[in-house]
């Protein structure tokens, strides 16, 4: 198993100023949490309680608070890799422009991504939201007292309590899908990690950077929806943790002089 850093990858990292990063399942596998659309994952077991589901009906309600906590119970203890902290490290020189994810997991957050250069595209299960009057609380004591009553929790609003991920049949946050695409439009290089790249919309943030002139990459185990992309830069095929992390600790290394 070869640690040596793809030499293109390199060079494209150290001319980069605004790197925008796209992330997908793929890197949330080395911090243990299941690839929930893969093969053997949760959501391929079990029906997914679509959203209109969840709003109209107290049954689909207690259905959504089951699988949630499955995954909750799943994602808590869950720490970043080394592919979350060298994306931090980018930030921390300047390279990065935004880093627009597709995970839910929180883990950049947690490994130190500023705001200003996050995008979480499916929002986050590290927070619960009132889907009437958008109050977000910590997750913990719903989830406890849904195990107690197997009831549904709600706001003091009344409104429905939720995750605040994007669920099935949800749309995706205007103003979030707004600052992914502006990044698109201004970076000069575009990474795609850990994503089959096939979930749209999006998807369709890297290629709308390539088609803006940035040079494309991809870091994927297995194919991606854009393998055949005329103008693809770099497809390195393989885990993301044994290629990402050392070709940004070179890139930066050899910066440094
Ligand atoms: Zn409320």
């Amino acid at each position: 198993m070869s640690t040596t850093p793809h030499p293109r990858l390199v060079e494209l990292l150290q001319g980069a100023e605004r790197t925008l990063i796209f992330t997908g399942a793929g890197i949330s596998t080395g911090s243990g949490i299941p690839d929930y659309r893969g093969p053997g994952g949760l959501w391929t077991q079990q029906q997914p309680v679509y959203y209109q589901d969840f709003l109209a009906s107290e049954e689909a309600r207690a259905r959504y608070w089951e699988m949630a906590r499955a995954g909750w119970e799943a994602y808590r203890d869950a720490r970043p890799n080394p592919v979350h902290h060298a994306v931090v490290h980018l930030e921390r020189r300047g390279k990065l422009d935004m880093v627009v994810t597709q995970n839910i997991d929180g883990l950049h957050v947690r490994a130190g991504t500023s705001a200003d250069h996050l995008v979480e595209l499916h929002g986050t299960n590290r927070a619960i939201e009132c889907q009437t009057c958008g109050d977000r609380s910590d997750p913990e004591p719903h989830y406890a007292r849904f195990a107690a009553t197997g009831t549904a929790p709600r706001c003091a609003c009344g409104g429905f309590l939720k995750s605040a991920t994007i669920s099935f049949g949800q749309n995706l946050r205007q103003d979030d899908l707004g600052r992914a695409m502006e990044a698109a439009s201004r970076a000069d290089l575009v990474v795609a990690l850990g994503s089959t790249l096939s979930v749209t919309p999006a998807a369709t943030i890297p290629l709308m950077a390539a088609e803006a002139g940035a040079p494309y990459v991809i870091i994927n185990r297995g194919e991606t929806a854009h393998d055949g992309y005329p103008g693809l830069d770099t497809r390195i095929e393989g885990d993301v943790v044994e290629a990402f992390p050392p070709a940004v600790a070179a890139a930066l290394e050899q910066g440094a002089d």
